[in-house]
């Protein structure tokens, strides 16, 4: 059925919404297809749930042709199992947590590795079950420090989810290839200028996870890649420097001898004089808690990544996080090492491993709206006992007055061969081996052919499904609207009638009618009291792909079709209407 709009759930606005950032979310809070209730959490207005609908129509096909099957399980979970795998700690302030009537801790799902686990525990026991991947397309919640960019960065969003189960790793590798592929066509068909990149530091030439960044302006990821067709989050590199860097060589007057080493306080003066933030307020040392990283290699080539901050902190209480880098196997620090260290002393927190699930801690700690492009900084202990790396965000410049290995554009790859180029991206799919972490937690066990109980292996995968909406409309625009794919768009035709004159409504009903019979959906603008000049605006603003005019011309028995895209327009013989926009 058409959607009239003299009745459709829409009111279009001339000015920009204030708390809008990106040009592609302002025109979608003005062309009425959302609206926001709180930051991060939005409501779909008809025409935004008709994109939204055809988006996760993709990706339900591309995860049905690789035989992954849909379920739904609920938001709202108990605790017991992120107990079990430790992410109710380890999730740190992203996640919604709440009681219910009795008490009982609850919380709303950020992701559902636990719960799919589960699930499948409850029904499979037996080798012959499997392979199975599960999927859904469901409501996710994170308290994300920083909402910003509307539905880029939701606190409420739509995430295609899906999760694999195996017998063994060969298992594994071929759920996450046919994942992989069905990535591709995913983004593929949605129009995104896309790359693979590796999404953990283990990945050089392996595939263990991997992210699809759409490149954008407005990433909020920095990733860097090599003419070879290397290509890696910043997060994930190895700096070759620190790959081959032999501990004992390094010079302890490397870092701790050298005047001028940061501490929180001196990166948090140089950042507001270097990058003063554009809403006028200062950086603060919390700011620059969630944006400073310390990885410790061990000697046996480990990487474990340590917590700098201030104690005392209002945005991340020191305590949640030393519980969440609780000590770890590779014996902690001690305060000598850290005596040794001054760039660390004063704001340590705490050594060890923030879980398996290290990209999940790693973010938690690196803001990715200010850590874009990562600077590296290697050295060694007095004892030449560990061999450190200091990633922080680009708003810190390592001034010289340390030795610094930054990534540059130019550096070669992490293999010694190609030059890195740097640019942004936006992280609209990841693809996980998680292994047996969580299956091991939550006992998720099946017998083997040989009548032994083995660990279920596992993957997960993620689509942003509400933030490919958002990225879509962002690449599909111009000065005065969106510009949508025909594949996306809220209706395949818009069809202005124009005037007082009721032969001219009379005729736009018959061609919505033979549009409709031919299958395309209409949206009609058959407003008696709106100007014509209003009406042609709004269908600029509101993008859809096709705009048919019927107004003065009918007189002489034309109409007017016009490409939204190029501008093109044509006159045609209103009884051809319909044969012309096919
Ligand atoms: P980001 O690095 O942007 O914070 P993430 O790595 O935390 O994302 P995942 O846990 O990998 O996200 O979730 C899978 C996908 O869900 C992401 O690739 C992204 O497309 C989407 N996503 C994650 N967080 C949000 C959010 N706050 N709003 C909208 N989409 C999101
Ligand atoms: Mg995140
Ligand atoms: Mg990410
Ligand atoms: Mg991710």
């Amino acid at each position: 059925m058409a959607m009239r709009m003299s009745t459709l759930f829409l009111r279009t606005l001339r000015e920009d919404p204030a708390d809008a950032e990106l040009p592609g979310h302002k025109l979608l809070v003005r062309a009425g297809y959302i609206r926001r209730v709180a930051p991060g959490v939005y409501t779909w207005l008809p025409l935004g749930l008709r994109v939204l609908q055809k988006v996760e129509g993709v990706v339900r096909e591309e995860m049905n042709r690789i035989g992954a099957q849909e379920v739904r399980l609920p938001a709202l979970l108990p605790r017991e199992p992120y107990e079990a795998t430790g992410r109710w700690t380890e999730y740190g302030e992203a996640l919604f947590r709440l009681q219910d009537r009795k008490g009982s801790d609850m919380l709303l799902g950020p992701t559902h590795e636990e719960i799919f686990c589960l699930t499948v525990k409850d029904m499979y026991s037996s080798y012959k079950d499997l392979p199975l991947s599960l999927y859904q397309i469901q409501t996710k919640y994170r308290d994300e420090a920083r909402p910003r960019a509307g539905l880029l960065r939701g606190r409420e969003f739509i995430m295609k989810d899906s999760y694999s189960f195996d017998v063994d790793q060969a298992g594994l590798q071929k759920s996450y290839d046919a994942h992989r592929e069905a990535y591709v066509r995913i983004f593929d068909r949605l129009g995104f200028e896309y790359v693979i990149v590796h999404a953990d530091s283990g990945a050089m030439g392996g595939s263990a996870s991997e992210e699809f960044l759409a490149v954008s302006e407005f990433g909020e990821d920095t990733f860097v890649r090599d003419e070879h067709g290397y290509a890696a989050n910043v997060e994930a590199v190895q700096v070759p420097q620190a790959a081959e860097v032999d501990a004992s060589a390094v010079p302890a007057a490397q870092v701790h001898d050298t005047p001028g080493t940061p501490t929180i306080d001196t990166l948090v003066a140089r950042l507001n004089e270097a990058h003063p933030r554009e809403d006028g307020r200062a950086w603060t040392a919390a700011d620059t808690l969630k944006n400073v990283l310390v990885m410790l290699h061990q000697p046996d080539g480990t990487r474990e990544p340590l917590a700098v901050g201030v104690p005392g902190d209002r945005e991340v209480d020191p305590k949640r996080l030393e519980a969440q880098v609780a000590p770890a196997e590779p014996e902690p620090f001690t305060d000598e090492d850290f005596a040794a260290f001054p760039a660390l002393a004063k704001g340590y927190i705490g050594p060890g491993a923030l879980g398996e699930d290290k990209p999940a801690g790693i973010r938690y700690l690196l803001d990715p709206s200010i850590a874009v492009g990562s600077e590296w900084v290697t050295g060694a202990d007095e004892r030449g006992k560990h061999v450190l790396h200091l990633v922080h965000g680009r708003d810190f410049t390592a001034d010289g007055t340390i030795q610094a290995a930054q990534i540059r554009e130019g550096d070669p790859s992490p293999d010694g061969h190609g030059s890195l180029t740097l640019a942004r991206g936006m992280e609209m799919g990841h693809i996980f081996q998680l292994g047996t972490k969580y299956a091991e937690a939550l006992g998720l066990k099946v017998l083997d052919e040989n009548g032994k109980l083995v660990t279920v292996t596992m993957g997960s995968y993620g689509v942003g499904v509400s933030r490919s909406v958002a990225a879509v409309a962002e690449g599909n625009r111009d000065e005065a609207g969106l510009v949508w794919p025909r594949a996306f768009a809220p209706a395949d035709v818009h069809l202005v009638a124009t005037g007082k004159d009721e032969a001219v409504f009379v005729a736009a009903e018959e061609i919505v009618s033979g549009l409709e019979a031919q299958d395309l959906t209409v949206l009609y603008d058959d407003r008696r009291k709106v100007s014509p000049g209003v009406k042609f605006k709004d269908a600029e603003l509101i993008g859809v792909p096709t705009i048919v005019v019927v107004g003065k011309g009918l007189a002489d028995g034309k109409i007017e079709i016009k490409d939204r895209r190029s501008g093109d327009r044509r006159e045609v013989p209103v009884e051809d209407a319909v044969a012309e926009v096919l």
